[in-house]
């Protein structure tokens, strides 16, 4: 039968799957990931449960501390995680992140803590968005100075998911002056340490993706020992530009997971609910939205895929993965309101998922890039002028 379980996956990726959604099934049932995601509050003991299960440091070889496994592997994971609380699979792919920059032979001595991330033990939020720098990330302006001391940090952070819980903050910030000739230069990662006084930490609170615990930091005089820098000084977004097709295919991972969630659930309401003496899913027009839905699904999984394949060949992958991540979030958007549409009041009741779903959609079509940014970098990539 038809359904919105992903085809022609291998039968490792399939077990993997279904690891997942037990662990999570064990939990985080539905109850309690809408509980998370009405209070805002993060769920510790599922995100040590992923960190023993060996979740957090997939892509992070397993002589540096992570579990192995294919950028392939982390993007079914993601995909598991967003169909029960999308939000938390936003954090798991923020900690995906930085777990990879850290296993790279340049990230220095800051590889030290790689083991701890992977495991749950340690939680680490990635701050690269400011009140004045989003999708124009250059022109942020906090700063890291280093003096006998170590680095001196000052400036503020904003949207970064997970800070209130973490131990480390991996800082993106200004190490060096501007370079005209060069603009991308002159930019760190700075591993900061929360547990003290230089750091302030204020949560935001958002209508959606609510549990990924978004907050604004504020350093203010914060300190990181020498080695605390991840990568080489001042060539920050040259580290970053290599995890970010991985990003990218995460992000679409999330949004896949969102589209599932949201069909199935429309598919179960329209198994039963009756109107006019039969069910909702016997009607033409109600089949055919869902038709179109799972047709989307399959569609954006396919680009997914060939996304995935290439960074796991080494082809160059940026245009692939820039159009997965775009079309995967805008057909999102579409099935989620489909989804809530067919559901009617029930799609807005605060015990249905859909509502969850149809917020935390929102996300998705700008971060962790937006999707005009992408398509401005695709404009580009077809020999049109650069818009931007
Ligand atoms: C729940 C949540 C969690 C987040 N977690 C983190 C985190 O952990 N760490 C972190 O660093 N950040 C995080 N972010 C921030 C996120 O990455 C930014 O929201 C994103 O980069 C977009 O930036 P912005 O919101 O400032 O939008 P802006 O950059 O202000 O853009 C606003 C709109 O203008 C459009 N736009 C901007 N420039 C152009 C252009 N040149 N051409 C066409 N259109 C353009 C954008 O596409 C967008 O639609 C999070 C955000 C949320 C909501």
């Amino acid at each position: 039968m038809l359904s919105t379980k992903p085809f022609l996956e291998s039968a490792e990726r399939t077990d993997l799957r279904a690891m997942v959604r037990s662990l999570l099934t064990q939990h985080l049932p539905t109850e309690r990931a809408l509980e998370c995601d009405r209070h805002g509050s993060f769920d510790r003991a599922t995100w040590n449960s992923l960190g023993q299960a060996g979740l957090l440091g997939i892509g992070a070889p397993e002589d540096r501390g992570g579990s192995g496994g294919t950028v392939g592997d982390s993007v079914a994971v993601t995909e598991e995680i967003a169909r029960v609380l999308p939000s938390l699979a936003v954090d798991y792919v923020l900690g995906g992140m930085f777990v990879r920059l850290l296993t790279e032979d340049g990230a220095g001595p800051t590889r030290r803590l790689l083991p701890d991330l992977a495991s749950g033990r340690m939680i680490g939020s990635f701050a690269l968005s400011e009140p004045s720098a989003g999708t124009d990330l250059l022109s942020l302006r906090t700063t890291a100075r280093e003096d006998d001391g170590g680095w001196l940090l000052n400036g503020s952070k904003l949207w970064i998911s997970l800070a209130t819980e973490a131990d480390v903050i991996f800082t993106l910030a200004r190490t060096d002056p501007v370079d005209p000739a060069r603009k991308s230069w002159g930019l760190s990662i700075i591993a900061v340490p929360t547990d003290q006084p230089g750091v302030t930490v204020r949560r935001v609170h958002l209508a959606g993706m609510r549990a990924a615990i978004t907050s604004e930091v504020f350093l203010d005089g914060a300190r990181a020992s020498k080695d605390s820098l991840v990568g080489a000084r001042g060539r920050a977004m040259a580290t970053l530009g290599r995890t970010l097709d991985i990003e990218r295919v995460l992000a679409a991972g999330v949004s896949l997971g969102i589209a599932s969630g949201a069909l199935d659930l429309q598919l179960e309401y329209l198994q039963h609910r009756q109107a006019f003496g039969r069910t909702l899913g016997s009607m033409q027009a109600l089949q055919h939205a869902a038709a179109d839905s799972i047709t989307e699904l399959t569609a954006a999984r396919a680009l997914l895929s060939m996304a995935v394949g290439a960074i796991e060949r080494g082809d160059p992958a940026r245009d692939l993965t820039g159009m997965a991540k775009l079309n995967a979030a805008e057909a999102t958007a579409r099935i989620v309101d489909r989804g809530m549409r067919a559901m009617g009041a029930m799609g807005l009741a605060e015990e249905s998922a859909m509502q969850m779903y149809f917020r935390d959609a929102r996300l998705q079509l700008f971060s962790p890039v937006s999707n005009e940014m992408v398509r401005n970098l695709l404009g580009e990539a077809m020999g049109l002028a650069r818009s931007y």
